[in-house]
């Protein structure tokens, strides 16, 4: 399966990435996640990412999109993979249909995670995120058992820099310009499910797996 999992910040998409690539079995490729390792072991893409993140703005796409392909060439994405925040621009939609093609590897399908903007605000200010293994949580929606403690793994949970109001504010209006677009662009291709985002965690998962398990 190659599946995009499409969404505003903070509608859930890393949360039921890391369920959904376990049960399917994929390699979980999040653009974001691969801009903050770069950023924490110092490299140059690392310090041009960050210039734009700290700011709620998104990396350019020819920095992105080179990545996202390099990536997809690697072994492990032969049998399929999870793409989670990419692509966000038509430019890199446009990219990413072009490096498919040639691979002859046509997607299967892009979930799209509706949750409404002010619930977004919430959930994105409360996030938690574990250290050592990049889980997930929620001050309120998702606590940790132990306060700041990883479940998983007993690593420290801290809160993202871009997870502040102001910039929160900012990435919303981003994806809203520059993101929202690709809903109708996947929706023409005939490739779109959306699914209702501000049900519980669990719910999600039910409805976006029952998607994919008809896809199979
Ligand atoms: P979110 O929780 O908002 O979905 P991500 O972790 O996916 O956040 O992304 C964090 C930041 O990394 C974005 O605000 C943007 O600056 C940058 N980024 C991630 N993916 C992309 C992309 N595909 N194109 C451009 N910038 C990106
Ligand atoms: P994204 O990757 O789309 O930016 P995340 O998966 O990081 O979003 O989720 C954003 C925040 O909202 C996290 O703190 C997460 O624990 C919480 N969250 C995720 N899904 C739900 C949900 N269905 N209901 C309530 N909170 C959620
Ligand atoms: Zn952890």
């Amino acid at each position: 399966m190659r599946i995009i999992l499409l969404g505003p910040p903070g509608a859930g998409k890393g949360t039921q990435g890391e369920r959904l690539v376990k049960k399917y079995n994929l390699p979980h490729i999040s653009t974001g996640d691969i801009f903050r390792a770069a950023i924490k072991e110092g490299t140059e893409l690392g310090m041009k990412a960050k210039e734009y993140m700290d700011k709620g703005e998104l990396v350019p796409d020819e920095l992105v999109v080179g990545i996202v392909k390099e990536r997809l060439m690697q072994p492990d994405c032969q049998d399929g993979y999870l793409l989670d925040g990419f692509p966000r621009t038509v430019t890199q939609a446009e990219a990413l249909s072009a490096a498919l093609g040639e691979l002859n590897t046509p997607l299967t399908g892009v979930v799209n995670v509706d949750v409404n903007q002010d619930e977004l605000l919430d959930r994105l200010t409360g996030r938690r995120v574990c250290k050592s293994c990049g889980s997930t949580y929620h001050v309120k929606f998702n606590a940790s058992k132990v306060r700041n403690v990883c479940d998983k793994c007993g690593g420290e949970l801290y809160q993202r820099v871009d997870d502040t109001v102001e910039t929160v504010k900012q990435r919303l209006e981003v994806y809203r310009n520059q993101t929202e677009p690709l809903i109708a662009y996947y929706e023409n291709k005939g490739l779109l499910f959306t699914v209702d985002g501000s049900k519980d965690i669990d719910e999600v998962f039910k409805e976006v797996t029952a998607i994919l398990d008809a896809k199979k």
